[in-house]
């Protein structure tokens, strides 16, 4: 591989910008980093290296450097620093394309798509469906093309791969036209990495990935289930939005339509009010009343000092493990055969106690976990973690910008092969 075919893989938001600088083919990262807090004066940006020699270890300081971002703390500042970081460390010619995370791509984009007027166009239309998320997408794509004038840029939609859903799992029972003129149906996300860990699995059980049918459960902040037949996407727990589905970190999930007329109607909550609720004030920390962070309920869920805390920290986790199970437990009407159960994101790949908790619901479908492997599997190990006689029970760790930085390199190698 050339030395320059390095992708510098762009996740932005609207408050931060996430970037690293990967080797496509085989995920290695040159440099990684974060701005946050953008648009306010404490906005910071941290910048992580890695060696790309293993004899040749970064000290410390260079492996973590966090800098005060300049004004006017925006992402075009943010960007320019990482210019200027990456020219200071020689790193500026090793990039061959930029791969940018979009959040919706609707019903136009299910493949990796060169980034065009026209594209920037739809993905500015799509944002009526994604309003948090597209325009800090496409605000990204905007200075990147700016500071790197010359190189290609490519966009991967966090809901392409669910687009090979059917009809019966995307469509709501809802009046038709909601659909035909609205676009109201389920689009489903995560997909970058739920078609990463299927990948994955197949390798790790040696079948082809159109011979493997997978239940993926992606458990990070934020929470999806997907049913993957034959390496397609064929039903997800997220909906039209990403609050659809299984509870998460501060998300409801899906409750009953009716709780929200309720919340108007008798309790007078705005409609931004209840937005707030729902996606910022619920899930873990709604429940708990404690946080969102499943290390801190675990803890408390143990401790025996303050009786209601630990109730309520139960109670959180005890409703989570029983959503999830039951979501998993539904996506075997979307198969006619199941190689695997498979865990990623935060607290998939690390707690063990979460884990065990879903299984014990699921022994009508054979899983059944060994107790030692899934106490030994956590932090970046990859394996199964089902006993013997159990349908396998996979732990597979993540990696959604190695998918982009691999798409948009071979999407730029067949541009190229087809132009010469
Ligand atoms: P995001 O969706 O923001 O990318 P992550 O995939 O990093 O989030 O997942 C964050 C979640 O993972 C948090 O709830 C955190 O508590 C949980 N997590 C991380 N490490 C552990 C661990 N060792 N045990 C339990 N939960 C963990």
């Amino acid at each position: 591989m050339p030395d320059n075919s390095y992708v510098l893989v762009i996740n932005c938001g609207s408050s931060s910008l996430k970037f690293s600088l990967i080797a496509p083919l085989t995920g290695e990262a040159l440099l990684e980093g974060i701005a946050e807090r953008l648009m306010t004066e404490n906005a910071i940006i941290t910048f992580k290296y890695h060696s790309n020699k293993a004899s040749q270890k970064p000290n410390k300081e260079q492996q973590s450097q966090k800098t005060i971002l300049k004004a006017p703390f925006d992402h075009k500042t943010a960007i320019a620093q990482l210019v200027e970081k990456l020219k200071q460390n020689q790193l500026i010619n090793k990039i061959s394309a930029i791969g940018h995370r979009v959040v919706h791509g609707g019903e136009q984009y299910s493949q990796p798509t060169l980034i065009t007027e026209d594209v920037k166009e739809t993905i500015k239309k799509l944002s009526k469906l994604a309003p948090l998320h597209n325009p800090a997408n496409l605000s990204g794509i905007e200075v990147a093309q700016q500071a790197f004038k010359n190189l290609p840029q490519v966009a991967i939609f966090d809901t392409a791969f669910h687009q090979s859903m059917p009809e019966k799992a995307f469509m709501y029972a809802l009046p038709y036209n909601l659909y035909q003129q609205h676009s109201v149906r389920k689009y489903g996300f995560h997909g970058t990495s739920h078609y990463f860990v299927s990948q994955q699995a197949a390798k790790k059980m040696n079948k082809s990935i159109e011979q493997c049918s997978f239940i993926s459960a992606h458990l990070g902040n934020g929470c999806s289930v997907t049913a993957v037949k034959n390496g397609k996407s064929v039903d997800s727990s997220m909906g039209f939005t990403p609050l659809e589905g299984v509870m998460m970190g501060t998300r409801s999930g899906s409750i009953d339509p009716g709780i929200i007329f309720y919340l108007v109607e008798q309790l007078n909550y705005t409609l931004a009010e209840v937005n707030q609720l729902l996606n910022k004030k619920s899930g873990l920390l709604g429940l708990s009343q404690l946080s969102n962070d499943c290390r801190t309920l675990e803890k408390s869920a143990l401790a025996t000092e303050d009786y209601e805390k630990s109730r309520l920290a139960k109670l959180a986790l005890s409703v989570f493990c029983f959503q999830i199970a039951k979501s998993i437990a539904s996506f075997s009407a979307s198969l006619t055969s199941l190689d695997a159960l498979i865990f990623t994101g935060g607290i998939g790949e690390n707690s063990s106690f979460i884990r065990e908790h879903i299984i014990e619901h699921l022994s009508l479908l054979n899983f059944q976990l060994d107790p030692s492997l899934n106490l030994t599997t956590r932090l970046g190990k990859s394996g199964n973690i089902a006993t013997k006689n159990s349908r396998p029970c996979l732990i597979i760790p993540t990696n959604e910008e190695w998918v982009i930085a691999e798409q948009t390199y071979r999407l730029i190698q067949q541009l190229n092969k087809s132009n010469s």
